[in-house]
């Protein structure tokens, strides 16, 4: 089952230098590139566009009417699926853990922008999410609607494929790359990295969405790969979860000022400030080092800080008066 994906992002994204980051972790000016999957254009921008680019193809030849998916209230992916079924003139169903709250902002106020239903699940683990995803899905159909249910994450053999073409993007742009560095949640995106790059060149840093993250990575990667793929022979660190997937880290905080005040490069608190912390602890213990071409792939989510009240206190507070 291989369906054609359709078309929604903006590519190749581009790949740039990043010489005031790259001195400030401890590596050489010339050493650092930033892929700059957060310009994928769609909803504001970000890795998932490229997975819904293939899982919305397949619901597409299925005939689908309304996309229905699964996440935390702030997450990315329900807000670029929403974005995705507007463009596609469908209609979304986002079945999201949490209940109506006070917070309205970040991903969800774009979710409201878009148009997309919102069904609240309760505090319910991943199993429970699915369980009221497949209820969601049987009331559409008995309304008459044709619903298709993306993975969590967009997650998935299908969804990785997108992320395949972003390796083969890299392939092109930086010769004699030796680590790409990434955020690791739902394992879709590490998985087609891994898939085109190989398991030695991938370093995924864990934000604690899975229980077990390097399983679902292989599971993904391996039917498109030729190289043998287990969980183990996989790079994942997974020192930055800290007490979980939406606290805000010490060394993260860390991470969003040192991106932002070396090249104005704004990170997210869930992923991509855990996989520039995770790159900096790298460096510290040598599985990074200097003379080496690295990239760190910004996969968006810029939209999270904005609906994470920690981290919007402490990005205010860097704001020092002047003549103060
Ligand atoms: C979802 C997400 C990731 C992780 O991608 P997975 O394929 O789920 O592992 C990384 N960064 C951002 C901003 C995301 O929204």
């Amino acid at each position: 089952m291989s369906h054609s994906p359709v078309p929604l992002g903006t590519f190749p994204t581009p790949v740039e230098p990043a010489p005031r980051l790259a001195a400030a972790l401890g590596l050489e000016p010339e050493d650092l590139w930033i892929k700059r999957d957060d310009l994928t254009g769609l909803g504001g921008g970000g890795n998932k566009i490229r997975k819904l680019e293939w899982t919305v193809g397949a619901a597409l030849a299925e005939g689908a009417d309304t996309l229905v998916t699964t996440g935390a209230p702030q997450s990315n992916h329900a807000r670029l699926t929403a974005a995705a079924a507007a463009r596609l003139g469908l209609s979304a169903v986002l079945v999201l853990r949490g209940a109506p709250g006070t917070s309205r902002s970040g991903n969800l106020a774009l979710d409201g922008l878009f148009g997309a239903r919102i069904a609240w699940a309760g505090d319910v683990d991943q199993a429970g999410l699915d369980g009221a995803a497949a209820e969601v899905c049987a009331r559409l159909r008995a309304g008459g609607a044709r619903p298709a249910l993306i993975p969590f994450g967009g997650s998935g053999v299908p969804g990785a494929r997108g992320y395949v073409r972003c390796g083969e993007e890299l392939d092109q742009q930086v010769p004699q790359l030796r680590t790409v560095v990434v955020a690791l949640g739902s394992g879709g995106t590490m998985a087609g990295l891994v898939a085109a790059l190989g398991t030695g060149s991938v370093l995924g840093v864990d934000v604690g969405a899975l229980a077990d993250p390097a399983a679902a990575v292989a599971e993904f990667a391996a039917p498109l790969s030729t190289e043998e793929i287990t969980p183990e022979g996989l790079r994942v660190r997974r020192d930055q979860v800290g007490s979980g997937y939406a606290t805000l880290t010490e060394p993260v905080t860390q991470a969003l000022r040192l991106a932002a005040r070396t090249e104005g490069l704004v990170l997210d608190p869930i992923y991509t400030g855990r996989a520039l912390a995770g790159l900096r602890a790298a460096v510290r213990d040598g599985d990074v080092r200097p003379g080496e071409k690295t990239v760190f792939v910004h996969t968006g989510g810029l939209p999270g800080l904005f609906g994470h009240p920690d981290a919007i206190a402490f990005a205010e507070e860097g704001a020092a008066v002047f003549g103060g």
